[in-house]
């Protein structure tokens, strides 16, 4: 999920670093790369790797460590903020389990033994590992064989001593939570403690048309919400944007509240609501007529939601 709460969200200042990476596994071609990992820069294939990036996060305090399935940068969804290049309609490739596995080891193993932090010039109190985010170019869930690829990661975590200190997150548009495989993962990744970013950006059909070109109905997205939360903790994650200087009106803004109302209703226990805004510029035609949407208008939402009895998270 390119634009997500976690991963795409820093939009401060850069503080760029040199980092070499020597490519030491017998898997990968003896070479010497230099690249350069910033704060606001999220490049997927930064490390030289095809599934796992790092994602240094000064929200966070630490190491972000992110994983990619969609390596052909496909989404089922088009969201007019999304940040991937060349997004193309469509569901993740078959993925490669051994080379997977391979590059998590490889890559633990830089972090937790090697001199990964001394390369990064990372702060002594930064130097933990704050998530593994399952967060790519395109919906993770749309990977065949989606619940073995969270047991491989959760296995390999578990076993070099990550998890259980460290977060397990899938950043999701929710979109595919209907298909047994996903749910299959969901509870996998509730074994590993982890838990759910569920999209919902718009609670209307005209929203969701403009905003994530989603096909998927209102009412089905909202069924999948259940699912996920019974499955596994589940946290609401909301991008407001501000679209031809519209703001955030008051349909959108009662449908959203009716829409946690109705979910309340049914007995769905979400984590939280988390708010937040553009924080780069969307890599989509729209991108012009987006702005970010104010401080106090995300801050007063988020009121709103609180009286309805969510916790709720203002990322700005
Ligand atoms: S759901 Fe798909 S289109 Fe929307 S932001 Fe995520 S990757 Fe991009």
């Amino acid at each position: 999920m390119a634009q997500d709460f976690c991963n795409a969200e820093d939009g401060q200042k850069d503080q760029s670093v040199g980092y070499i990476f020597r490519r030491k596994s017998p898997w990968l071609p003896n070479k010497v790369m230099t690249v350069i990992l910033t704060t606001t820069n999220h490049s997927r294939d930064i490390a030289g790797l095809k599934y796992v990036y790092p994602v240094l996060s000064r929200r966070a305090g630490g190491l972000s460590i992110g994983i990619n399935f969609n390596t052909n940068n496909a989404c089922n969804w088009r969201c007019i903020y999304c940040q991937v290049p060349d997004l193309k309609v469509g569901a993740a490739p078959d993925l490669d389990f051994q080379l997977l596995e391979d590059e998590l080891r490889f890559f633990f193993d830089d972090v937790l033994n090697g001199d990964f932090y001394r390369r990064f010039q990372v702060d002594e109190d930064k130097r933990v590992i704050k998530d593994i985010a399952i967060s790519g170019n395109g919906e993770p869930t749309s990977l065949r064989e989606f619940d073995k690829a969270v047991a491989l990661i959760g296995e390999v975590a578990a076993e070099v001593g990550v998890f259980p200190k460290s977060n397990f997150v899938l950043i999701t548009n929710g979109s595919l939570v209907h298909r047994s495989s996903v749910q299959r993962g969901l509870k996998k990744l509730k074994e590993y403690g982890g838990e759910v970013w569920f999209k919902v950006d718009s609670a209307t059909k005209e929203g969701r048309a403009l905003i994530n070109n989603a096909g998927q109905s209102c009412r089905l997205s909202v069924e999948n919400l259940l699912l996920s939360a019974k499955l596994c903790p589940t946290k609401l994650q909301t991008c407001l944007l501000d679209y031809d200087e519209q703001g955030l009106s008051l349909r959108e803004k009662s449908a959203f509240l009716d829409l946690l109302k109705g979910i309340k209703a049914k007995g769905c226990v979400l984590r939280c609501v988390m708010l937040y805004t553009i924080a780069r510029p969307s890599l989509q035609p729209e991108s012009e007529r987006l702005e970010r949407m104010s401080v106090e208008m995300l801050q007063a939402f988020a009121d709103e939601i609180r009286l309805l009895g969510f916790d709720v998270l203002v990322s700005d």
